[in-house]
């Protein structure tokens, strides 16, 4: 292992400082049980996560319960469900207190005079024809017509083997749309036939996500290295998985021995006290996992791992900077 500023040379050094002070301390909160969607492949309704607690409906509770992880530590609230904007008043209450990131399918547009900065990542599975066949809406038109140049929102684009080969069009209507897009894998949680991954299509998605990636530089949140990690699930040697996964909830971790982890996450169910066993599906076998920020959080907590090159230590930080920029801890 060699010291960081062995390895950098000045202009790296800079983009390191910028986020080693940042000392990201996320928790996922459901804030409700239902959807206006039932999309096939959605880790929540197949894990049986909307039935494992009964929804808190008091907003007193959630206001005590968020100040309650204000002073537990957390300074990223990252906002799930359901549909969190069929909640306005829960995520309005996170959004006071936290800073607050808020995903959603992109139907109900969020009201910009009452949540000005609030990030938004809008689930997208796909072109309209997938999206038709997936979640039974085309709510890609509904969404750009929401979010048409919004700062404060990026398109969450999970990729599914029917799009390889066919994702540049869906990227360039993002950003003719003037919005971002940070892309991941379907992990097809429900079987979907057709839907399951193959070595050759996750090789030929490696591809194209670099291809685009250096296509479309400033609407393509994303990185190289997080390509080859999702894509492969290795990152130097080591294979993701239950024994490395860093996005357990962390009362329920017993590991032995324990990986390196998100320090105090938890993922709360919607009564605000029932906890999931991670940032997703509670039933999903972890060999297959390609769940994005769990593969993104996995490179992040693994700094040390990275010391060994100036390669290995740029890889990191790059990874680091996209995770930061889609919640707003630092500018696109
Ligand atoms: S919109 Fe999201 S929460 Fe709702 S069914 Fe689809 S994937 Fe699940
Ligand atoms: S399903 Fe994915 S995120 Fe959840 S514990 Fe397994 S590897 Fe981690």
């Amino acid at each position: 292992m060699k010291t960081v500023s062995a390895l950098l040379d000045a202009a790296w050094l800079d983009r390191y400082r910028r986020i080693s002070k940042l000392n990201i301390r996320s928790s996922i909160y459901d804030v409700t049980n239902r959807c206006n969607l039932r999309c096939k492949g959605c880790f929540f309704f197949s894990s049986g996560e909307h039935a494992a607690a009964v929804e808190e409906m008091d907003l007193t509770r959630w206001e005590a319960f968020i100040e309650a992880e204000k002073a537990r530590g957390v300074n990223l609230a990252i906002l799930i469900g359901g549909e969190p904007t069929l909640c306005l008043e829960r995520v309005e209450a996170f959004y006071r207190r936290l800073p607050t990131f808020c995903a959603t399918n992109g139907l109900i547009r969020i009201p910009r005079d009452r949540f000005p900065d609030l990030m938004v990542g809008i689930s997208l599975w796909g072109d309209e024809q997938d999206e038709l066949a997936l979640r039974g809406r085309d709510t890609f038109s509904i969404s750009r017509r929401h979010y048409e140049g919004d700062r404060h929102a990026y398109y969450l684009f999970t990729i599914t083997p029917h799009q390889v080969g066919r994702a540049e069009r869906v990227v360039r209507k993002i950003r003719d749309a003037g919005l971002k897009v940070h892309m991941q894998l379907l992990s097809n949680d429900e079987g979907v036939d057709g839907f399951f991954w193959t070595p050759q299509a996750l090789a030929d998605l490696r591809a194209e996500m670099d291809a685009l990636l250096e296509r479309y530089p400033e609407t393509v949140i994303s990185s190289r290295y997080y390509h080859r990690i999702i894509t492969t699930g290795r990152m130097l040697g080591r294979r993701f998985g239950w024994r490395e996964c860093p996005s357990v909830t962390a009362p329920l971790d017993r590991r032995d021995p324990p990986p390196r982890r998100l320090a105090n996450f938890v993922r709360w169910a919607s009564d605000l006290r029932t906890m999931h066993r991670c940032c997703t599906s509670e039933t999903r076998d972890c060999a297959v996992c390609k769940d994005g920020a769990a593969h993104m959080s996995w490179v992040m907590v693994n700094k040390r791992a990275h010391l060994h090159s100036t390669e290995d230590l740029q890889n990191w930080i790059e990874v680091y900077e996209m995770f930061a920029k889609l919640y707003q801890f630092i500018p696109w």
